[in-house]
């Protein structure tokens, strides 16, 4: 484990707290160890660390943009000398296997160094002005305390997605770690933050309890300091605190669930398609927010990529995450489990049937793929945030596209073709945030634009976030006097 200073302590104004008197276990998903006990925060530790974003904030929107690089550059280089911290770490709270893990903190030092230059951005636009002898700008400002909600699906990367888009703009933070995982969510990150000279209050930490986000959430709702939330999670918790924003009418950035297609036509290469499938589909076993969900393939190659989709899937290493070589590992916790299980069994009474997978081991859940689905299941449309893949023979791409945006959701899709201009046309006619062709639905870089559109939220992350993590003002200048009808 790594040497976190104290579990049951917060991260506020630079300091880590009293040690909470009240605290919960945090649990090993594969074993159902404690891996620490955890402060059950309150709302009065929310406000303590908003009032210390609040008061950092000037100093920091101000830092010149040499030197707020050289903090982000530091806090990378500390992440990759703790990289190994990490995995085991992620490998403990989270249930993820050492491929995920490792994606995630490279994932996190690139972000890290790539956002370091933001600062350097141009700051806005001058103006042509009709008025003459008017000087105008338009100059972008960070817009305060951002209030952040990390997810535990990818939780050492997501956090990081979370504090970085808004800090490296000028912003200060709160974060909100899921309670199921609020170390490799929150807490290690105020330990790079901090190592790497972070200004106190700049970035602040507050954990809290099961199920006990709501107070955390009023006091960031109801403090007026706090200017945006940057949330990351479910469409069913995203929509309520979109309708609370709009009450409080604070902005929101909205990274929200999918229901993410894989389309594959007629000329696809079938082993690659196969092999695109089952990372899609199964890595990080399906609790990823853009894993593949259904694969819409040409009737005319299906029954030979099912027969392939489905020996690969056997093929693949399940059991403790904390095994080298191991890629399906545990779901978070029972009631995911209990989800798959649900969503699975209701399938198969109303006629689905199971070609491999469709049974646990512990809260390991086997890859599943799924054939025959009828519509009236709610795995064929509701995200099932677990390693079950749905393949549905299609008659040609009319046919795929149109079963393809039968969906709310609109996060990622993949083509697999061989014919470039037939891709493009397709990705074209897609409503969603991110479209791959030859590539799997899940695919981020943090210098692209990830986000969705429609119940998947809206946002999007690398340098685009400056549209959602600064505000745009205007200053005048006219020399002369004006001419008012008054
Ligand atoms: P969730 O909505 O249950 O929880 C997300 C966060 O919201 C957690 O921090 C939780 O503590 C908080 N929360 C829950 N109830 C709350 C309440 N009443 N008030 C305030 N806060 C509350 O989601 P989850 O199950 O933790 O995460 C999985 C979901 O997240 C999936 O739907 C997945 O697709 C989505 N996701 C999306 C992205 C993306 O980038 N689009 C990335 C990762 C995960």
């Amino acid at each position: 484990m790594p040497p976190l200073i104290d579990h049951t302590t917060h991260f506020i104004a630079g300091r880590w707290s009293a040690p909470d008197t009240a605290t919960f276990p945090d649990r090993n998903p594969f074993t159902d160890e404690v891996v620490a006990q955890v402060a059950a925060g309150t709302r009065q530790h929310a406000q303590a660390a908003i009032d210390a974003a609040h008061a950092a904030f000037p100093a920091w929107a101000a830092m010149p943009p040499g030197q707020r690089q050289r903090l982000f550059l530091a806090a990378a280089d500390i992440v990759e000398r703790r990289a190994e911290d990490f995995v085991r770490l992620l490998a403990a709270e989270t249930g993820t296997a050492s491929g995920f893990a490792r994606f995630q903190i490279r994932w996190s030092v690139d972000l890290l160094r790539q956002a370091a230059g933001w600062g350097y951005r141009p700051a806005g636009d001058v103006l042509r002005s009709d008025t003459p002898g008017r000087f105008a700008m338009a100059v972008r400002k960070p817009l305060g305390v951002v209030a952040g909600f990390a997810p535990w699906n990818g939780a050492f990367c997501l956090a990081w997605r979370t504090v970085v888009l808004p800090m490296a703009f000028g912003n200060t933070m709160v974060l909100k770690p899921s309670e199921e995982a609020p170390l490799s969510a929150g807490l290690v990150l105020a330990e790079v933050l901090e190592e790497a000279g972070f200004p106190a209050g700049t970035f602040n930490v507050v954990t809290h309890g099961p199920g006990d986000a709501g107070p955390i959430a009023d006091a960031f709702f109801e403090s007026p300091h706090v200017r945006s939330i940057n949330f990351t999670g479910s469409s069913a918790t995203g929509r309520m605190l979109a309708e609370r924003a709009g009450r409080a009418l604070k902005r929101i950035v909205l990274e929200l669930g999918g229901y993410n297609p894989l389309l594959v036509l007629d000329d696809a290469d079938l082993d690659l398609a196969v092999n695109t499938t089952a990372f899609g589909a199964f890595f990080h076993q399906g609790q990823i927010c853009m894993n593949t969900r259904k694969v819409l393939v040409d009737r005319s190659i299906a029954d030979a990529f099912v027969e392939k989709l489905a020996a690969k899937t056997r093929s693949l290493p399940m059991g403790d995450p904390a095994a080298p070589g191991t890629v399906i590992g545990p779901l978070i916790n029972d009631r995911a489990l209990a989800q798959v299980r649900q969503r699975v069994d209701e399938a198969v009474a109303l006629g689905a049937r199971v070609v491999t997978g469709g049974r646990a081991n512990g809260r390991v859940y086997e890859p599943t793929i799924l054939v025959d689905v009828p519509a009236t299941a709610p795995v064929s449309c509701e995200e099932t945030f677990g390693p079950v893949l749905i393949v549905q023979p299609v008659d040609n791409p009319e046919q795929a596209m149109s079963e393809a945006l039968a969906t709310p959701y609109g996060l990622c899709a993949g083509i697999l073709t061989r014919d470039a201009q037939r891709g493009l046309a397709l990705a074209e006619r897609f409503d969603c945030g991110m479209v791959h062709i030859n590539g799997a639905t899940m695919a981020g870089e943090p210098a692209m634009p990830n986000g969705g559109v429609k119940d998947s939220g809206w946002g999007r992350s690398g340098h685009y976030a400056i549209e959602d993590f600064t505000e745009v003002r205007l200053t005048t200048l006219t020399q002369g006097a004006l001419q008012y009808p008054v």
